[in-house]
């Protein structure tokens, strides 16, 4: 049977499934929170340009477990990058999430035209680790060129690389690169939500392929995709607001997929993005203020 948790490259557990929380309203996301940890999840993965890190900690707080036992992560944003700059990002996403120690806290996005300051950025994360203020530290959206210049100049090997990945779009060169460095591939819009709340021209929930699997296990697609991520040992963050499809999406340690089910879906791979390009991500076009806690 696939393991629930993921041990990543310093020994810390992770729970292999998470609940997402990008785009969930503000108002909605305490309640995400709470449903999540009822019904079993024990990680919750926001981001400070997320803008609900405080709802978050709410949840977390009502859930009424005890927060030793939940795997939080955050994500740093690229204008507080710098090395004082992201010291000061983590007081402001633990103040927001009510908490002392974040479990995972990783970079959201390279920086390629200022990669000097997702350097310090990252020399920040690792001051945060030494410091005992982290549990594990990260990156997302780093493409095999982004990791070498990163793994080339600092100390600590990222723990999880959280990227885009779904049936429709894989990046195995990306999952190569993370399996050789004995970094985590973190699957993010793991069922494809991108391929439908953005204008993309199939939707992975319609998948022929995916609902044939589906039906042969008496499971829906989002939970083959699930499983499908979950036996190539990759972490996974599904996202919901509604009750009945967190509960769900957790619901996927009772099946097994067959090698031949995995090969089909492997095949599914279009090539094609639905987020942005990381080599386009700059302080002009994607800058944003992150408020103070
Ligand atoms: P997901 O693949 O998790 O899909 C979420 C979408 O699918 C929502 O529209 C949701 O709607 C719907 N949905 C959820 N469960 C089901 C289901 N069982 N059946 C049918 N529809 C379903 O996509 P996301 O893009 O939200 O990614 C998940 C998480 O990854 C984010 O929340 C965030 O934490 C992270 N992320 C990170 C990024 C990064 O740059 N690092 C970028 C994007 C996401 P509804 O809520 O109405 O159920």
């Amino acid at each position: 049977m696939t393991e629930t948790k993921i041990v990543l490259n310093n020994g810390v557990d992770m729970p292999a499934i998470g609940l997402g929380v990008f785009q969930t309203p503000p108002e909605a996301t305490t309640d995400a929170v709470t449903e999540a940890l009822r019904v079993g999840y024990r990680h919750i993965d926001t981001a400070a340009a997320y803008l609900n890190e405080r709802e978050v900690g709410e949840g977390i707080r009502r859930s009424g477990i005890d927060r030793d036992d939940i795997f939080l992560e955050t994500k740093v944003w690229i204008s507080d990058y710098g090395y004082d700059a992201t010291l000061h990002a983590f007081d402001k996403s633990a103040a927001k999430l009510g908490v002392e120690r974040i479990d995972l806290l990783i970079l959201h996005q390279a920086l390629p035209s200022r990669f000097d300051l997702t350097l310090d950025a990252y020399r920040a994360l690792e001051q945060l680790l030494a410091d005992g203020k982290v549990r594990a530290i990260g990156v997302s959206n780093f493409m095999p060129e982004h990791l070498d210049g990163l793994l080339n100049a600092t100390d600590v090997v990222p723990a999880v690389n959280q990227i885009e990945l779904h049936p429709y779009f894989q990046q195995p060169a990306v999952q190569k690169a993370d399996t050789e460095h004995g970094i985590v591939t973190q699957a993010w819009s793991p069922i494809g939500g991108i391929t439908s709340y953005r204008d993309a021209p199939k939707s992975t929930f319609q998948d022929p392929t995916l609902l044939e699997i589906a039906r042969q296990h008496g499971k829906s697609a989002a939970q083959v995709m699930l499983r499908w991520h979950l036996q190539h040992g990759r972490s996974v963050i599904p996202k919901s607001t509604k009750p009945a499809r967190i509960a769900e999406n957790f619901d996927v340690f009772d099946f097994e997929l067959t090698r031949e089910q995995i090969a089909a879906i492997d095949a599914l791979d279009t090539g094609v993005r639905g987020g942005p390009d990381p080599d386009s991500i700059t302080l002009e076009t994607f800058g944003r203020d992150i408020p103070e806690a």
